[in-house]
């Protein structure tokens, strides 16, 4: 009986879900950074390039691994607090024209899950971190 609900248990899989590439201020390409991250080992990345809408299923290209779309919104919201805000999802018409706080209105509204990313570097407060419902941290 045990051994039956084993077999129910869900896989784990490796992943990076903050990452960019040359589509922004990253060092290297989507084929690199595949390739360097297979080769340790990881199943997955998500694409989070700061302010860039990823398309996977538009790339065309076959990886060793799943990559997923996501993007990174960075900015002050009204109070001026700074943050940065990986959206872990497929979004559109999320430019930075429209400023953060809308912007992770619009990715929350389309299905992304956000994420608070790298909070001490932003100085973020814990206050700023409870702030706008986030996701994880
Ligand atoms: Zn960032």
């Amino acid at each position: 009986m045990l051994f039956r609900y084993a077999n129910l248990l869900p896989d784990w899989y490796k992943g990076n879900t903050h990452i960019h590439s040359t589509a922004s201020d990253g060092g290297k390409t989507f084929p690199e950074l595949a390739e360097m991250y297979a080769g340790a080992g990881y199943d997955f990345l998500f694409r989070t390039d700061h302010w860039v809408e990823s398309d996977v299923e538009g790339d065309g290209a076959v990886y060793p691994l799943l990559w997923v779309d996501g993007m990174e919104l960075d900015g002050c919201d009204h109070g001026g607090s700074e943050y940065h805000v990986v959206c872990l999802g497929k979004t559109r018409g999320i430019t930075g024209e429209i400023g953060l706080v809308a912007a992770m209105e619009a990715a929350r509204a389309q299905g992304a899950l956000l994420i608070l990313a790298h909070p001490r570097w932003m100085d973020n407060s814990q206050d700023d971190a409870m702030r706008y419902g986030f996701d994880g941290v």
